[in-house]
């Protein structure tokens, strides 16, 4: 038995769905199933407006241009997440702040971020990792202070809440990822929300390459033309036709992950209880979308030999970011600041597969494999 860490999957009318769009003879941007898709984000979660975009990478670079960060500003970000996530910012000239991560857990340790702000500071980007929130309400309170943007990176994060509100509506802006690797997919893809009025304008000329076309459509202007910078940030309608079909099935989606994820949790908490493992920790004010399952094992040299012993049973687990201060391309931007508890993800951690086909006999297997290499 092959067991991979993630599998793409087809949960409902995907293949139906591309071929009507094919059919319909529109499958450029911004038809039906795209008008679609971003109905159902802006009722089921109250966004005020939602953009589809190529890839949640795409919709951070929107936000990047939406903050007019400028050579020379600043912005603050974990150095646990992926490139993307900062790589936005740094194309618009900026220079990464690097916070550490909190001891128990990937995300931002938000009282870190005060001490990392200066005259050049122009936004927060915190990044909601395995879907679990980070502490908004710190982070909201500390950019007011400072007059700061907030971005949020949920490209992990869908249907996960933060004190009862959606992630992805409590930042000025988010983004979100459909990557084969997320809850829902569609190979590539992504949306970009925007939470404040006067940027939705903006937004729709920027990801229509610096033109008006938009409101163009919409008859509010009676020609377009080049008005802004900007690129070809919307996808496809094959791509929206996919997504729309996932969307139609993402309680089920939703329900299966936190099924497997419930399972790996109370298989594995004995290992936890015996001091031998981390599971992961989900605080009071966030809830769990079953995004990752991940593990902390106790040292690296452990670690690799846990992803080796499944590795030789058939199980890919994977480990997941290296920190971003410590990359080839940032090290020397970065300085001497350590940043211990995102090292230590960096060495510790294990996501274990979960997918939406991961069926019973094969998360025994994995659970099984696990609990022998712990002598658990
Ligand atoms: C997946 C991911 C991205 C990138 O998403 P794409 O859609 O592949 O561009 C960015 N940030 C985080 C935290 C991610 O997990």
């Amino acid at each position: 038995m092959q067991i991979p860490f993630n599998k793409p999957f087809l949960v409902g009318k995907e293949l139906e769905y591309i071929r009507q769009s094919v059919l319909s003879g529109k499958i450029s941007g911004d038809g039906s199933f795209t008008k679609k898709c971003h109905q159902f984000f802006e009722e089921r979660y109250g966004f005020l407006k939602t953009l589809l975009t190529t890839s949640c990478t795409d919709a951070l670079e929107m936000c990047a241009i939406l903050c007019n960060i400028k050579p020379g500003d600043e912005v603050i970000a974990p150095s646990y997440t992926f490139v993307s996530t900062v790589n936005a910012f740094v194309l618009r000239g900026a220079r990464i702040r690097f916070i550490d991560s909190h001891a128990d857990q990937p995300n931002m340790d938000e009282n870190k971020i005060e001490e990392a702000i200066s005259k050049k500071t122009r936004a927060i980007i915190p990044v909601h990792y395995a879907g679990a929130a980070c502490n908004m309400e710190v982070i909201l309170k500390t950019a007011k202070k400072h007059k700061l943007f907030v971005v949020e990176d949920a490209a992990q994060a869908i249907d996960s809440f933060y004190k009862g509100k959606p992630l992805g509506s409590l930042g000025d802006m988010s983004a979100f990822s459909f990557h084969e690797t997320k809850n829902i997919i569609s190979g590539e893809g992504g949306m970009i929300i925007i939470n404040r009025k006067p940027f939705i304008r903006r937004a729709e000329i920027i990801r229509e390459k610096g033109t008006n076309r938009s409101a163009f459509f919409r008859g509010e202007v009676n020609k377009y033309g080049w008005v802004d910078i900007g690129s070809s940030f919307l996808p496809s309608e094959l791509i929206a036709a996919f997504l729309y079909a996932q969307l139609e099935h993402l309680d089920e989606i939703q329900n299966r992950r936190k099924a497997i994820w419930k399972k790996y949790h109370e298989a594995l908490l004995p290992l936890e209880l015996a001091g031998k493992i981390k599971l992961p920790v989900i605080p009071d004010y966030a809830t769990n979308n079953a995004h990752m399952f991940y593990i902390v094992c106790r040292n690296l040299k452990e670690r690799t030999a846990l992803l080796s012993h499944l590795k030789s049973n058939g199980i890919l687990a994977v480990f997941h970011y290296l920190s971003l201060h410590k990359s080839p391309f940032y090290k020397n931007f970065h300085g001497k600041k350590p940043l211990p508890n995102a090292d230590r993800f960096t060495d510790c951690l294990v996501r274990l597969p979960l997918y939406f086909e991961l069926s019973h006999a094969e998360q025994e297997k994995v659970i099984k494999e696990i609990l022998k290499f712990f002598k658990g």
